[in-house]
């Protein structure tokens, strides 16, 4: 097979990696891919989604995969499929389950899966009206897509009604913000679970739990994520069969019924409220940095799942997770996430200690490639160190082993990832 894997992050990269080790794949191109992609195969410089459905009819690639939620939105997969092409992710109409977030919460009523109490609007007065009604904090919600930006919590009443009028008036978030979504607040601890989807059936992955907030502790701003693991002891068979019933069962059926059946990565953000999952928000592709880590635990192949999925064709297929847990930490650059940091050269030491070298590896994201061939690190998350063993605590000392042996100028990291497992 040939496969054309769409974005430019880690995740990509280790979609990429995965692939690289399968027997099945041939050739792997990105689009656009990063400074380091072009050591798995061979980077594209094509963005428009007719021009690259050229590229693969003429280059007979079998299998496109889209990493992020943008192109997905803006109907990529609808272009690929119009011409007949074999493409992995919901199509525009599915990939409003995180496009906007009152689709999502109005879908999820209509379904009756658990999700917290909530009202959507354009009116402020109205958001005033349901805000006294709550006890804080209170949840403030952008309806359309913002990086991952577009979620207050608000510690008082007060401070609930100012986001929401910033929001409304469009000085937030701009159209994004015009709508708005007020909830509870959910309090429990969240994890990150992930199912492939055919538009029918589906394969459960390993759940994992992301670090979002910038310094140890939880504490700092929010960032795209700083770190994650899986699989989490936090989910237990009770926790995955309620999921599998109360949310997974009834989205994809929903999704059929409503003309818009789910194929691709469901993203499923949870808030376990004393045992039971809550919906805190959907989303149509994988987490980054989770994928870094579900990717290597894949045992079966990897084209094999993404391939069938996009073929609706996983009703019997059989995947396969090795026995083993992964903890990826990332390594961002110095002013992330306020803004973007000076090109700085990666440097990697010799990695002698045999254990380090045959159960870690880079994923690498926000890095280019040099004039002088060397790789600099270039955008706000650089790479992910991961490390794979068989408990959490050996696959975290593996991967801050290697966090070690990687520099570049102002380079920061997390020093706990895992800790609620630990
Ligand atoms: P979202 O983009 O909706 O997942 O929100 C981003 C983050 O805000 C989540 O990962 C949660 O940590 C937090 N969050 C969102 N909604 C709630 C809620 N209703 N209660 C508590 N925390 C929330």
């Amino acid at each position: 097979m040939d496969i054309l894997i769409i974005g430019s992050g880690g995740r990509e990269y280790s979609i990429g990696l995965a692939l690289k080790k399968d027997e099945n794949v041939e050739k792997i191109y990105f689009a656009p891919g990063n400074g380091a992609t072009d050591e798995l195969g061979e980077n594209l410089s094509i963005t428009d989604f007719n021009a690259l459905a050229d590229f693969v009819e003429e280059n007979d690639i079998d299998l496109t995969i889209v990493g992020p939620e943008a192109p997905l939105v803006e109907g990529i997969v609808d272009v690929f499929k119009s011409r007949g092409l074999t493409i992995f992710g919901p199509t525009a109409k599915a990939a409003q389950l995180e496009g906007s977030k009152i689709f999502m919460k109005n879908f999820l009523a209509r379904h009756n899966v658990p999700t917290a109490r909530y009202i959507e609007t354009s009116s402020l007065e109205e958001a005033y009206r349901f805000i006294n009604t709550l006890e804080a904090p209170i949840v403030v919600k952008a309806d359309g897509l913002c990086g991952g930006k577009g979620v207050i919590i608000a510690k008082s009443h007060d401070e609930a009604k100012k986001a929401a009028g910033e929001m409304l008036s469009g000085n937030s978030f701009g159209e994004a913000g015009t709508s708005i979504v007020v909830e509870e607040f959910l309090d429990g601890y969240e994890l990150s679970v992930f199912a492939i989807c055919d538009g029918k059936d589906y394969v459960v992955l390993p759940a994992a739990q992301d670090h979002k907030r910038l310094l140890d502790n939880d504490e700092g701003p929010n960032t795209g994520g700083m770190g994650a693991y899986a699989p989490t002891p936090l989910v237990n068979e009770e926790l995955y069969r309620k999921l599998d019933e109360r949310v997974i069962k009834p989205t994809l059926k929903g999704m059929e019924e409503e003309g818009m059946p789910f194929t691709g990565v469901l993203f499923i953000g949870v808030m376990v409220v004393n045992g039971d999952p809550v919906i805190l928000e959907y989303n149509v592709r994988f987490g980054d940095p989770e994928c870094e880590e579900l990717m290597p635990l894949l045992k079966s192949p990897a084209s094999e799942l993404f391939y069938k999925a996009a073929t609706g064709d996983l009703k019997n297929i059989k995947i396969e997770f090795l026995d083993k847990y992964a903890v990826g930490v990332v390594m961002a650059s110095k002013d992330y996430p306020y803004k973007s940091s000076p090109a700085a050269e990666i440097i990697i030491d010799d990695i002698h200690h045999e254990e380090v070298q045959e159960n870690t590896h880079i994923s690498y994201a926000g890095v280019s490639r040099g004039e002088d061939g060397k790789l600099y690190a270039t955008g706000g998350r650089v790479l992910v160190c991961v490390g794979l063993g068989d408990s959490i605590k050996e696959a975290r000392d593996r991967a801050y082993m290697l966090v070690g042996q990687v520099h570049f100028a102002g380079k920061q990291c997390r020093t706990d990832i895992a800790y609620q497992a630990l």
